[in-house]
C-alpha cells in the first residue's frame, strides 16, 4: 500500500472546474444592496478586478489556470492525497480513509491557493496593492506571501481581539511582507469613529471588512481581497478536488464519501464541487460539508438574501444566513465563525446535492488529537470537524467497506494555544438557539 499519492508532472491539473455552469435551478445574481438590482459588474470594479469579476460570474463549465499561477503554486502542489491506514487501524473499520493535506501550503492552509490567484489578476491589471481583513490571521498571512511574489503591497486590518491573541500569525505576515494594523485602527473613518466610543474594543471581523473596503475604494492603486463565500474562491479551489480526483484514479480508487469543514464553504466546495457532475450522472456518492454547532449556518440558517458584513456596506448574497448582526460566538476555530454560507455550497444544499452536519468542538478536538497521535499531523481547529465526520461516517458501521475522503485544510501549528486550553478543560460546546435565528430573520434586507 502506498500511503502518499503524488501526481507526475504530465497529470498536472491545468484547469478549473466551474459547477456553477452545472447548478440544477441555477445560481441566485448579487443584488446591489441600494436597487436591489441585480449586480452589474462596473459597480464592483473598483474593489476587484475584471478578471476575478468574470470568474464571479461566469457560466463557463472549465477555465484556464494561468501558467504563471501553477509556478507559483509548484512550491506545494500538487499536494499529497494520504491513506489514513494508521488512523483507520485504531477505529477497527473496514473504511479506507483518504486525506487530501492542504497544510502543506507556505501559510499552512489550502487558502494559499486563492491568494496566489487574486495576487495574480490584481497585478496583471496594474494594481499596485490589496487590502485585506483577517480574523485568526490564516487568510492575512496566505494573501501577505502572495502579495509578495507580485510584487504588491499588502494592507491587513486583523480584528483587534486575534492580533493580541495570536502573536506568531502577525509576525509570519511582517516576514512576508505586509503592513498589518489591528482593527479597529485609526487608519480609516469606521476604525477612528469606533476607537472614538470604545478604545479597548476587541473588534470583529464585520469591522475588518469594512476597514478594508474603505481603504480600498479610497485609493485609486488599491484593491481589495477576500478569502472565501464568493463564487471565484471556491473555483480557485477546485484545485484540491480535480487533483485527488485524479490522485484516486491513480489507485483505481473513487470515494463513497467526501468530507469538508464549511466556514465561508470554500474548502468544502473546492473538495465536493469537482464530485458533483458523477453524482449528477448517478453515482452514489455522498458530499458532507461540516460547521461548528455554535455557528450553523448550513443547518439551522434562513436560505435568503444577507449581507455579507454587519455594516450592511457589501452586495447581497442569495445564502444560507445566521443573520448579518449575527454575534460570534467565542469557539477556537475562528476560520469558522461566519454567519452565512458561500451561495455555491448553499445552492448545493437547496437542491439535495449535499448533507450538513452540525459538530460541536469538544468531539472535534478529541478527533484533532486522535488524529495527531496516529498520522502524526497536528491539525487545524477547523479541519478537526472534517476528522471527526470521517471518523463518524467510518464508524457507523465498521464492517461496511466504503471509501471515505476527507479535506485536511490545513495544519494547526499556530493554533496549539487552543489545544492547550482543550486539554486543561476550558473548552465548552455551545448549541447556538433557534430563538436567535428567528430574531435575526427580522434583520434582514426586505427584497
Ligand atoms: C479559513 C479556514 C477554513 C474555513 O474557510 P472555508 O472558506 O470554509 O474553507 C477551514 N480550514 C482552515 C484551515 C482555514 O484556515
Amino acid at each position: 500500500m502506498k500511503k502518499r499519492i503524488l501526481l507526475p508532472d504530465e497529470e498536472r491539473v491545468t484547469q478549473w472546474y466551474n459547477v456553477m455552469a452545472d447548478m440544477p435551478g441555477g445560481m441566485h445574481p448579487p443584488l446591489n444592496p441600494a436597487t436591489k438590482q441585480p449586480l452589474t459588474p462596473d459597480l464592483m470594479a473598483p474593489i476587484f478586478p475584471m478578471g476575478l469579476l468574470e470568474q464571479e460570474m461566469s457560466d463557463k463549465r472549465w477555465i484556464d489556470i494561468p501558467e504563471e499561477i501553477q509556478d507559483i503554486w509548484s512550491i506545494w502542489r500538487p499536494s499529497p492525497l494520504v491513506r489514513a491506514n494508521f488512523l483507520e487501524e485504531k477505529l477497527g473499520t473496514k473504511a479506507k480513509i483518504y486525506f487530501k493535506y492542504e497544510g502543506v501550503s507556505p501559510s499552512g492552509s489550502h487558502k494559499t491557493n486563492s491568494a496566489v490567484v487574486q495576487a495574480y489578476y490584481n497585478k496583471r491589471e496594474g494594481v499596485k496593492r490589496l487590502a485585506t481583513e483577517t480574523g485568526a490571521g490564516q487568510w492575512g498571512s496566505a494573501l501577505a506571501f502572495a502579495t509578495h511574489k507580485f510584487g504588491l503591497e499588502c494592507k491587513v486590518y486583523m480584528v483587534r481581539v486575534s492580533y493580541d491573541q495570536k502573536p506568531y500569525r502577525k509576525s509570519m505576515m511582517h516576514t512576508y511582507g505586509a503592513e498589518i494594523v489591528p482593527s479597529p485602527s485609526p487608519d480609516t473613518p469606521t476604525g477612528r469613529a469606533i476607537l472614538a466610543k470604545d478604545p479597548n474594543t476587541p473588534g470583529s471581523l464585520g469591522i475588518a471588512i469594512s476597514e478594508a473596503l474603505e481603504d480600498a475604494v479610497s485609493r485609486e492603486d488599491t484593491k481589495y481581497a477576500l478569502g472565501s463565500v464568493l463564487n471565484h474562491v471556491c473555483l480557485h479551489q477546485t484545485i484540491i478536488g480535480l487533483e485527488a480526483k485524479k490522485q484516486l484514479a491513480m489507485i483505481g480508487e473513487s470515494p463513497d464519501v467526501v468530507i469538508g469543514c464549511c466556514g465561508g464553504g470554500s474548502n468544502f466546495a473546492g473538495l465536493a464541487a469537482p464530485f458533483l457532475p458523477d453524482k449528477l450522472e448517478g453515482k452514489d456518492i455522498r458530499l458532507i460539508g461540516v460547521e461548528p454547532a455554535s455557528c450553523p449556518s448550513l443547518t439551522k440558517g434562513i436560505y435568503a438574501y444577507d449581507f455579507g458584513d454587519v455594516s450592511e456596506r457589501t452586495p447581497l448574497l442569495y445564502m444560507y444566513t445566521l443573520g448579518h448582526d449575527f454575534m460570534p460566538p467565542g469557539i477556537h476555530a475562528g476560520g469558522l465563525r461566519y454567519h452565512g454560507m458561500s451561495p455555491i455550497v448553499s445552492a448545493m444544499l437547496r437542491e439535495n446535492l449535499m448533507e450538513a452536519m452540525a459538530l460541536h468542538q469538544v468531539e472535534c478536538f478529541e478527533a484533532g488529537v486522535l488524529f495527531a497521535q496516529t498520522e502524526g499531523i497536528i491539525p487545524a481547529p477547523e479541519s478537526c470537524h472534517a476528522i471527526r465526520a470521517a471518523i463518524i461516517e467510518a464508524t457507523k458501521d465498521p464492517k461496511e467497506p466504503k471509501t471515505i475522503l476527507f479535506n485536511l485544510s490545513g495544519h494547526g501549528h499556530l493554533d496549539l494555544s487552543s489545544y492547550d486550553k482543550f486539554f486543561a478543560g476550558e473548552l465548552h460546546n455551545f448549541e447556538y438557539p433557534a430563538e436567535a435565528v428567528a430574531e435575526a430573520k427580522k434583520h434582514l434586507p426586505k427584497i
